[in-house]
């Protein structure tokens, strides 16, 4: 209750004592007591479905309860080793992670955060071929580490890196001018609408690909390390590509002697519900996988996952992490890839993931503001916009109304794009589709009263 925890007391030692950088959710932020699967429950007893999952990292269920067993086994016995010594739990882990991953991605390297994943990631790609440059994509998120950061453009960073710290990398700008035409490729839809705009894709992705050779030509002719993607943006408001452009840009970088990175943080571990990784979903292997977020359930642990080849290019250097590959992580990590099995959460993701895309698409259909409904599985992204033929995003303070509205309803969602105005929902990948209506009925009804406040203006 409250009462043992004054909020005002709380909020007093939030501006004296913690980092002003946090930046809360909600005009009165949750005070958050317990979580149980899909569900959140605050002081007050009110109970949310989470559909952000502490920003798409509570894969399996929020306290899952094989994997809290796990947990409190191994922290009975065995925390931390440094890996100095041997323990079977790092090797156990690495055989498991990858038996999910293609051949020749085999080598794994544990670490804490996703920022930490792709830091490794860049060195292991600058190593191995000598060069510097690093290609990303307008709109990426992959880290805050200063290395990271050169290659983030995206939420409060994008100032960050407008202001120059994204110089130690090539920044390849796609103009997502008409990246909405992409959405439902994913969907079993047919209709007329969804086969103009898979033709329109097409289009869609020769431009992208002259300017994606544009960049290889123009900025680093024969010098690039590597190239860095997610399969689906994240941050970005779950951002899609055109069919072929990964598959395309894979190939011009190999061309070039670069290698491919695919940053999984947040595709990975079964969310996109066809295939387990997002990369599968384009026809395509990376060279290296970063892994984050999903692959603890909420427990502090990422890896990055390479080939032998690119490894031995490391072997001669100390990679040393304190803390990634613990026993506990390695355990967690073991229970979360069993829990994805035997709860069969990537079909879950499919079906439901689908059923909810089919779903919020009515909502697209009925309200003019919803200019866009895209995603793949449970990673989904509701564009608002002032209205369909112009596609300006939606003031603020309005989509936050709506977005408030839906909090005090009970259904917590997710904020991304580059004017956050689209709803992300990335909940953990357990809920059904009775959570599926409650959550279109919730939208439904936040999206009506912004109706009415609109017409009583
Ligand atoms: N890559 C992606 C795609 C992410 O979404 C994030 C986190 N939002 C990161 C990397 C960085 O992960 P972390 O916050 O664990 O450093």
């Amino acid at each position: 209750k409250y009462k043992s925890y004054p909020y005002e007391h709380m909020q007093k030692i939030r501006e004296q004592n913690i980092s002003p950088s946090l930046r809360m959710y909600y005009k009165k932020p949750l005070l958050l007591h317990q979580g149980h699967m899909q569900w959140l429950f605050d002081y007050e007893g009110r109970r949310y479905l989470d559909l952000f999952a502490g920003i798409v990292t509570v894969s399996v269920g929020h306290c899952h309860p094989k994997v809290t067993v796990a947990a409190q086994k191994q922290l009975a016995r065995l925390w931390h080793t440094t890996n100095i010594y041997m323990h079977p739990s790092i090797h156990e882990y690495a055989e498991k992670l990858t038996s999910f991953l293609p051949d020749p991605l085999k080598v794994v390297y544990l670490t804490n955060s996703g920022s930490e994943a792709n830091d490794l990631a860049m060195f292991m790609a600058r190593l191995y071929t000598r060069n510097f440059d690093i290609i990303s994509l307008r709109g990426a998120y992959h880290g805050g580490s200063p290395y990271t950061l050169g290659l983030t453009s995206v939420g409060l960073y994008k100032h960050s890196v407008a202001n120059g710290f994204g110089c130690s990398t090539v920044r390849f700008l796609l103009i997502f001018l008409i990246i909405w035409v992409t959405v439902y490729l994913n969907i079993s839809t047919v209709n007329i609408s969804s086969i103009l705009k898979v033709l329109c894709v097409c289009h869609a992705n020769d431009q992208y690909i002259e300017q994606f050779k544009d960049t290889l030509n123009t900025s680093v002719p024969k010098t690039i390390a590597g190239f860095i993607a997610e399969p689906i943006q994240g941050v970005n408001g779950a951002v899609q590509y055109p069919r072929n452009f990964l598959k395309e840009a894979y190939q011009l970088v190999r061309e070039r002697g670069g290698i491919c990175i695919s940053d999984e943080v947040q595709t990975g571990f079964g969310r996109t519900g066809s295939h387990f990784w997002g990369f599968e979903t384009h026809g395509v292997v990376p060279d290296i996988v970063t892994l984050a977020k999903g692959i603890g359930n909420g427990f502090p642990m990422a890896a990055v996952v390479t080939t032998k080849d690119i490894a031995s290019s490391l072997a001669q250097n100390l990679h040393f992490n304190t803390f990634g590959g613990s026993p506990l992580a390695c355990v967690v990590g073991a229970a979360v890839l069993d829990a994805i099995e035997e709860d069969g959460l990537q079909k879950n993701s499919e079906e439901v993931g689908t059923y909810m895309l089919l779903e919020l698409a009515k909502l697209r259909d009925k309200f003019e503001v919803v200019g866009d409904v895209r995603g793949k599985g449970l990673m989904i992204g509701v564009e608002m916009v002032t209205d369909k033929d112009s596609r300006h995003p939606l003031p603020g303070e309005e989509i936050n109304q709506i977005w408030e509205d839906c909090k005090d309803m009970g259904v917590l969602i997710g904020r991304g794009g580059l004017y956050s105005q689209t709803f992300r929902i990335k909940p953990p990948m357990c809920i059904n589709k009775k959570d599926v209506d409650f959550t279109v009925e919730v939208l439904n009804t936040a999206l009506q009263k912004h109706m009415e406040r609109a017409a009583a203006k």
